[in-house]
């Protein structure tokens, strides 16, 4: 059963009057909102009950972050040292790729804690979820960025 309009405005209202929530159209803060229709970008708004949105996403996007930079930092240092070895200067190789390994396991045992903390991650607000993948990203991308370079400075 549908609640009628002005039904439909009170209960926003009241949700509203003491909560932070934003407008899914546009982002717009709609606390203290007097009516079913975001002020910002004019979307009508509903109040509806929803089974809790599983996190599935932000743990596989914190996942492929963490272990796809260890993937990459591993496969930059078996290529390099395999590149220097056939080039003739494994010294060069080494000097230069000896970050590409710490960096791989580092990334590889934060993908394990990761899977290990995924329970507790799932209890945790919204916005605390989203903010830790994104910096596993950070992390992940941060220790590929360093890898390459490292390799780069010592390759040259
Ligand atoms: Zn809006």
């Amino acid at each position: 059963m549908d609640a009628g309009g002005a039904e439909r405005d009170e209960l926003i209202a009241a949700f509203l009057a003491d909560r932070d929530e934003s407008c899914p159209g546009c982002g717009y803060n709609l606390r203290g909102l007097e009516r079913g229709r975001c002020p910002e970008c004019e979307r009508p708004l509903v109040l509806r009950i929803e089974p809790l949105r599983s996190p599935l996403g932000v743990f596989v996007a914190g996942l492929v972050a963490l272990a796809g930079g260890s993937a990459f930092s591993l496969a930059v240092g078996i290529y390099v040292l395999a590149a220097g070895m056939w080039g003739g200067s494994a010294a060069g190789a080494i000097t230069a790729v000896w970050p590409a390994p710490l960096t791989a396991v580092f990334q590889a045992a934060l993908a394990a804690e990761w899977i290990r903390r995924a329970g507790w991650v799932s209890r945790l607000p919204r916005g605390a979820q989203h903010g830790l993948a994104a910096a596993c990203w950070a992390v992940g991308a941060g220790l590929c960025w360093l890898t390459l370079r490292r390799v780069a400075l010592g390759w040259i």
